[in-house]
């Protein structure tokens, strides 16, 4: 019998596979894509097999000592996928392959397990219960039985004591599985119909079920205002796919953010037998692990109907093994959390090309603000452009009011114009919805004696106060303390909140409309798990009359009641020092306005600005995306930036300061002079201290691609040349630049 070996990706930071022998025993079993247990040094870790091969002539090598899937949880096309994708990235693959795995698969604890509570009712007499809560939640039970302990949560705000004493009163039991969860549980779906399509939406689908059908990679934009039924395309095209017996993956962004969308999904496709799988970070480990097998299974244990036909996630779920891919949607494809910022610092949209790419099938990127880059791609062909000019029926792009800060009346942050306009929409029972991009009571608690405030100990920004919780809080590494007496500079006693955020404005609006029903929404205020979908269902059910809350209230909600939206601070994210200012803000800008106006009535937008002349604004005002992206365009053009030139950034970081500026200076000195690379810096990063970390950046611009890749091949030689303590992250086409 020949000796056989198997090639193995450790899922941690190596800069190569390794080779292992395989008993004999193993290699029975084994397949690429299953992941292993083998020695290393005198420890064991996981690794995933990338090919069995009969080349043993390596000296020295150990065998795997277990192996730990019974199938592949990466089929062959996937493993190629994503060790392209190490590559473009510059990052390990045994890096990417564990980012690309779910959470707990990269360690040796067993798989992580799900518990699942159900609650029955013991009795259907009917029996007067005192509390008119027991009575509710005990004739839920009886109706829906058995009922998730999950759900019961989300539908009734806390129903613990209750559940308690219904149990004492032996009213019901408790039974805890261990099953597969679904995480969308208890969102109510009632069936939906295709609708018919208007002219524009069918040759969309037309022309993609036309690419669908030959299996060809075909790249499309498409470009549809808010509200002009790009939802409706996707599902219309993936119905094709599906009745062609292949499968569809769509990426949100956020997805725990979007539950009207995957309700959608699920209104559409469950009504006709077909499976929606949801992968996203708000799931638990456990979770996420199951959604997982169940896709890589794909019915195998059970025979037909169980597989997954549709996988909606977050960026992440670009790495969905799903066998029979038939087109990737990319909904939103703008939106900035594609990106991953750490780690493994990938663009999901533009893997999700990559992945289209290699498996023949359709990609649809779909936005009413497409990226520039996207924008220009379509204009030089290489994406097919699907316009969706008009919004459905007769409903029309809401009036956009720009209000002058400079010279307007303005109490508590909001001007009189704003003001005025929100107490018509209480008068008429209409919603609105103010965006404040900031979350806190407010971002400074400043000394009126001294000026000073707050700083955070480990990074370079002032603390913000969270009034509620009396905290100070850092935004960006979570620490928290309670404020002193007094100033922590000069011991004075007059520390004042100074700024707004929302959750100042939230009590701002309360005191000036006592009766109103306010709800906010921010990552405060839905961290805890279901919270966001009970604020959505809260705003659905027109319990709430104003919706404050930062970029959150943007994404993609579809609230018919909506009819005013106020944009607080439209300054603040055009005055961000990033060449893609003005990008973020006009999109931010254009898809929150796009919340307004949604159902039968006519909406309205108020901006307040301190710069009413600047011409992101005046597009924003028209819904004019193709005047901002030609004004835009050549600025970008004249500084190299993308889509007209490529970037990569190096970010140099660790705890002593001087070892990063001497590293640091060492690269760029070193990498200066490379033909076709501009290099820029050494500099410290805006955010020069970051979770303790001192950093620093080297940011290479280039016209086109293959200077860079030439000179990033040599990266793993700088890397060698830093000490420990240092490290280097590479980040290419980054979008973040803090
Ligand atoms: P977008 O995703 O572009 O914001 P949606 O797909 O959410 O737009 O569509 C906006 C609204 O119009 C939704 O309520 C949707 O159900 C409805 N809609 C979409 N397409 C049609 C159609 N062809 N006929 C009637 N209503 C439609
Ligand atoms: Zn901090």
């Amino acid at each position: 019998m020949t000796v056989r070996c198997a090639e193995v990706a450790l899922l941690a930071p190596l800069p190569r596979p390794l080779t292992y022998l395989l008993p004999d025993d193993l290699a029975m079993q084994v397949q690429p894509g299953m992941r292993v247990k083998v020695p290393l040094g005198r420890r064991s870790a996981v690794g995933v097999v990338l090919a069995v091969t009969d080349d043993c002539s390596l000296p020295r090598l150990k065998p795997v000592d277990e192996v730990l899937d019974e199938l592949p949880l990466l089929n062959e096309k996937l493993l190629e996928f994503i060790r392209r994708a190490s590559a473009y990235y510059v990052h390990p693959l045994g890096l990417a392959l564990k980012t690309a795995l779910p959470a707990g698969l990269g360690s040796l604890q067993s798989a992580p397990k799900i518990k699942q509570t159900k609650v029955y009712c013991r009795t259907a007499q009917q029996l007067e219960l005192r509390g008119a809560m027991q009575r509710q939640v005990l004739d839920y039970i009886e109706q829906h039985q058995p009922v998730d302990l999950a759900v019961l949560r989300e539908q009734f705000s806390s129903p613990y004591s209750v559940l308690q004493r219904l149990e004492s009163l032996d009213l019901i039991r408790y039974d805890v599985q261990e099953t597969a969860r679904d995480p969308f549980v208890g969102l109510n779906v009632s069936a939906d119909l295709p609708q018919v399509l208007t002219t524009e939406q069918a040759s969309a689908v037309d022309a993609i079920s036309a690419a669908t059908a030959e299996q060809a990679f075909v790249p499309f934009l498409l470009h549809g205002v808010t509200g002009s039924g790009k939802t409706e395309v996707y599902l219309q095209s993936i119905q094709a796919v599906l009745a062609a017996g292949n499968q569809a993956l769509v990426l949100v962004p956020e997805i725990a953010l979007t539950p009207q969308l995957v309700a959608r999904f699920r209104a559409r496709f469950e009504a006709q037998q077909r499976r929606v799988g949801v992968l996203h970070s708000g799931m638990s480990a456990a979770e996420r692990y199951d959604m997982w097998r169940a896709i890589v299974r794909d019915g195998r244990d059970t025979g037909e109907g169980d597989g997954v036909d549709i996988v909606i996630g977050a960026r992440s779920a670009v790495f969905a093994p799903l066998s029979r891919l038939g087109i990737i949607v990319v909904d939103e494809e703008h939106d900035d959390s594609y990106k991953q910022s750490e780690g493994f610092r990938y663009q999901g949209r533009d893997l999700a090309l990559m992945r289209g790419q290699m498996e023949k099938v359709p990609v649809v990127l779909g936005s009413a603000t497409p990226a520039l880059t996207s924008y220009r791609r379509a204009q030089q062909g290489a994406l097919r452009c699907l316009p969706l000019p008009q919004r459905i029926g007769d409903r029309t792009l809401p009036q956009v009011e720009l209000v002058d800060m400079r010279t307007a009346t303005v109490e508590g942050g909001l001007s009189e114009p704003l003001i005025e306009a929100i107490d018509e929409r209480l008068q008429r029972g209409e919603q609105s919805l103010l965006l404040l991009n900031r979350r806190g009571f407010s971002p400074y608690l400043l000394c009126g004696d001294c000026g000073g405030s707050y700083r955070c100990p480990n990074c370079d920004i002032t603390l913000t106060w969270h009034r509620q919780v009396a905290q100070l809080r850092c935004h960006y590494c979570d620490y928290m303390q309670p404020p002193k007496d007094c100033c922590p500079q000069c011991g004075g006693a007059a520390m004042e909140p100074e700024g707004m955020g929302t959750e100042r404005l939230a009590a701002e609006l309360q005191q000036r409309f006592p009766g109103a029903r306010i709800a906010r929404m921010d990552r405060d205020t839905t961290s805890a798990k279901g919270a966001q979908q009970a604020l959505v269902s809260k705003m659905e059910a027109r319990q709430v009359d104003i919706l404050v809350g930062t970029q959150m209230v943007a994404k993609g909600h579809d609230f018919a009641a909506v009819t005013l939206v106020g944009i607080l601070d439209a300054d603040a994210t055009l005055n961000f020092p990033d060449f893609r200012a003005a990008e973020r803000s006009f999109s931010l800008l254009a898809q929150v306005a796009g919340r307004a106006g949604r159902g039968e009535l006519q909406g309205a937008v108020i901006v307040q600005t301190y710069a009413p002349d600047n011409p992101v604004l005046s597009c924003a005002v028209d819904h004019d995306y193709h005047t901002f992206a030609e004004q835009e365009l050549p600025m970008r053009q004249m500084l190299l930036y993308p889509p007209y030139g490529y970037l990569v950034n190096l970010l140099i970081s660790g705890l002593d300061r001087k070892s990063v500026e001497n590293c640091a200076e060492q690269l760029a000195g070193m990498l200066d002079g490379t033909a076709g690379v501009e290099v820029l810096g050494p500099a410290a990063c805006p955010l020069f201290r970051l979770r303790n970390r001192y950093r620093m950046q080297i940011l290479l611009k280039s016209e086109t691609r293959p200077p860079l890749r030439q000179l990033l091949a040599g990266a793993a030689q700088w890397r060698k040349n830093f000490p420990a303590t240092v490290s280097l992250a590479i980040d290419v086409d980054p979008v973040d630049m803090m």
